[in-house]
């Protein structure tokens, strides 16, 4: 059965938030650093700090334990299986034999809007809500770093 995603967001975002900054100070202790090539492309992109960047590779991307979180960001396409990268704030999730220029430029929008926004606590719920209101592929901050994967 589907949640009602719109009527669940003030209760599912500071969950949200809690899981995301969780991982994120996991990934900014044991993470690699960017190489001078991928901080390169971070800058390109408008990353102000690329040197706080770090990269965790993993098999697939891990899902929240709270059921209601998990359920909620699979439904919105967030953590599904077709998904091979995810940015929280400087701390990116890369999925395995998914490494590529592309995809760092892209998490690396997401770090620069997060960089903008000032913390993950001020920036995920903005970015969920848009997910929410025009779908994950038509959401303004995704439309953005969709256009930063090349140059343009
Ligand atoms: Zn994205």
């Amino acid at each position: 059965m589907n949640i009602d995603l719109s009527a669940a967001l003030p209760h599912l975002a500071p969950l949200a938030v809690a899981w995301a900054e969780q991982h994120a100070s996991k990934i900014s202790l044991h993470g690699h650093p960017l190489t001078d090539h991928q901080i390169g492309l971070a800058r390109k992109v408008g990353v102000a700090n690329p040197e706080k960047n770090r990269l965790a590779y993993v098999h697939q991307l891990p899902l929240p334990e709270d059921p209601q979180l998990s359920q909620a960001a699979v439904q919105i396409g967030m953590l599904g299986p077709s998904m091979i990268g995810l940015a929280l704030g400087y701390s990116i999730y890369i999925c395995n034999g998914h490494e590529s220029d592309r995809l760092l430029r892209h998490e690396c929008r997401h770090t620069y809007q997060f960089e903008k926004a000032g913390s993950i606590a001020a920036y995920l719920p903005g970015y969920l809500e848009q997910v929410l209101r025009f779908g994950y592929w038509n959401a303004p901050y995704e439309i953005d770093a969709r256009n930063h994967e090349v140059d343009a």
